[in-house]
């Protein structure tokens, strides 16, 4: 059964959690660094213990900004809080401050790049401050659960899009969308693995051409771009089998188990949360000031989509180069500091995406962490750029840097591999070429012209690949219509 081209469509609605990274939690002085001893940085006021008050810490509320400036959206004055009340392990004082009404980031949108339809606008329909909850731990304990309250009160901002997304892959594109953005912006390091970037999938499905929404269910904390991709495709499978086989959905909590690629009803909606929402009465509302939202706007920077307009315009790169050169703010900064050195955008685009990406990617690496500086690839770029290297030789060079830390001139010399570019050189070898193989001769100039590849590849074997090829070939047809 095929989820495309049938009769169904898929609906899809991302909840997405956005840790923020700040230094202090939202509403305490605590730190927020990961990988502490469990239950060493949560304060009294982390923990709710009775006679607390939160005070908000003001950049939370400056990040929250920047992520409505950069996405279109209205920013809510005075935004409030809201008490969550609702009971688990983790939550030991009860309740969650979050937002409900006047979220501090509602109406907004992102341009995302569809398979199909190719540009498509998704609205964000709010993106509201909360505090983190702690953590249970399972694994070191027996027979009990372990709560490591550290992350209890991290400032978390919650991204809620409207139903807008229609498959899978245009979820992940959503997805990477926001990625890319908080990156920008600096105010998370979208870290999935580590949890500072968690997506809720809601997905319903329902007839072509149909107005009113199919029931939803909701796939929570799914933590990778892959498996939010799977948990969908999951989701619509099995719905639309169920609702063909005549079977009702239920609106129902569910994980996603990535080993066994499936999805599994974790609560249904009879026990469905009553968070007895109340305005927050220790944190007044908050009024925003135009002039605060004007310097956030004064110090905004170059966005995904605006950088990756520039740089078609100004390097030339197509739609697709410049949509992957500016997806991760640092590999464009790398590209662009590559292209200082080379003054070539386009070569140095494609020794990016091509080459340095499927090192970095194998070795599991981001490009801040890649074994090659961009003043080095520049000047490898440069010796193909000037004939010292073919590109051949170029990747068995950027090999050896990758795994030497040698600049390529060193390679280049120690291993002698300069490109012969020299014409006598050259000549010498066709001239023997032309001596030793007198019948190909005869049948190349009685019109045997495929035979031109034959004297190339003499050549090139007896410079050991070190001549130019074009030179070559362009020598050669010289010396043989002679
Ligand atoms: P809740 O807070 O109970 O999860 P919301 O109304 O805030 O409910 O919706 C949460 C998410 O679910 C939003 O991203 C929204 O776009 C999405 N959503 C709502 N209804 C549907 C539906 N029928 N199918 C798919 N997604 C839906
Ligand atoms: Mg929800």
């Amino acid at each position: 059964m095929s989820i495309f081209n049938s009769e169904w469509e898929a609906v899809i609605g991302l909840e997405v959690h956005v840790q923020l990274a700040t230094e202090s939690k939202i509403f305490s002085g605590s730190s927020t660094n990961f990988g502490a001893e469990p239950n060493t940085q949560a304060c009294n006021i982390d923990l709710g213990l009775p006679g607390v008050l939160p005070v908000l810490n003001k950049e939370v509320l400056n990040m929250a900004i920047k992520f409505g400036l950069a996405t279109n959206a209205r920013i809510n004055t005075p935004t409030t809080f809201a008490r969550k009340n609702y009971f688990y392990p983790d939550l030991p004082k009860g309740y969650q401050i979050s937002q409900l009404e006047s979220p501090i980031v509602e109406e907004g949108y992102l341009e995302i790049i569809t398979e199909q339809n190719g540009n498509k606008r998704i609205g964000i329909t709010r993106a509201h401050l909360e505090e983190d909850a702690g953590k249970s731990m399972h694994e070191d304990f027996e027979g009990m659960s372990g709560i490591d309250l550290n992350r209890a009160g991290t400032p978390l901002l919650e991204i809620v899009s409207e139903p807008d997304l229609r498959s899978p892959s245009e979820a992940v594109s959503y997805l990477k969308s926001i990625h890319s953005i908080i990156r920008y912006l600096e105010i998370s390091d979208g870290n999935m693995a580590e949890g500072s970037m968690r997506c809720d999938a809601n997905v319903s499905v329902r007839k072509k051409g149909e107005e009113i929404l199919g029931t939803r269910t909701e796939t929570k904390n799914v933590n990778s771009f892959r498996f939010v991709e799977k948990a969908i495709e999951f989701e619509i499978k099995r719905q639309i089998g169920l609702l063909e086989s005549g079977q009702e959905i239920v609106q129902e909590t569910r994980l996603y188990d990535s080993n066994a690629n499936v999805t599994r009803s974790m609560r249904s909606k009879e026990f469905a949360n009553d968070y007895r929402y109340f305005p927050e009465p220790d944190l007044l509302p908050v009024v925003i000031e135009q002039a605060l939202i004007n310097n956030i706007k004064d110090s905004m920077p170059e966005l995904p989509q605006e950088k990756k307009e520039r740089f078609i315009e100004e390097y030339d790169l197509t739609e697709y180069e410049s949509g992957i050169l500016s997806s991760d703010k640092d590999l464009a900064n790398f590209f662009e500091e590559l292209v200082k050195t080379t003054n070539k955008p386009k070569i140095s685009g494609n020794w990016v995406i091509g080459e340095l990406s499927a090192f970095l990617n194998k070795g599991n690496l981001n490009i801040q962490d890649s074994k090659v500086d961009a003043k080095n690839l520049g000047n490898l770029i440069l010796r193909i750029e000037d004939k010292t290297i073919s590109n051949k030789m170029a990747k068995e060079i950027f090999e050896e840097m990758w795994n030497s830390s040698k600049t390529p001139d060193e390679i280049i010399s120690s291993k002698g591999l300069q490109q012969v570019t020299d014409e006598k050189e050259i000549l010498a070898l066709i001239d023997k070429s032309i001596e030793e193989n007198p019948k190909q001769v005869e049948q190349f100039k009685s019109g045997k012209d495929k035979l031109l590849g034959f004297f190339v590849g003499q050549v090139m074997k007896s410079s050991q690949g070190k001549a130019n090829p074009q030179q070559v070939n362009e020598l050669i047809k010289k010396r043989l219509e002679e």
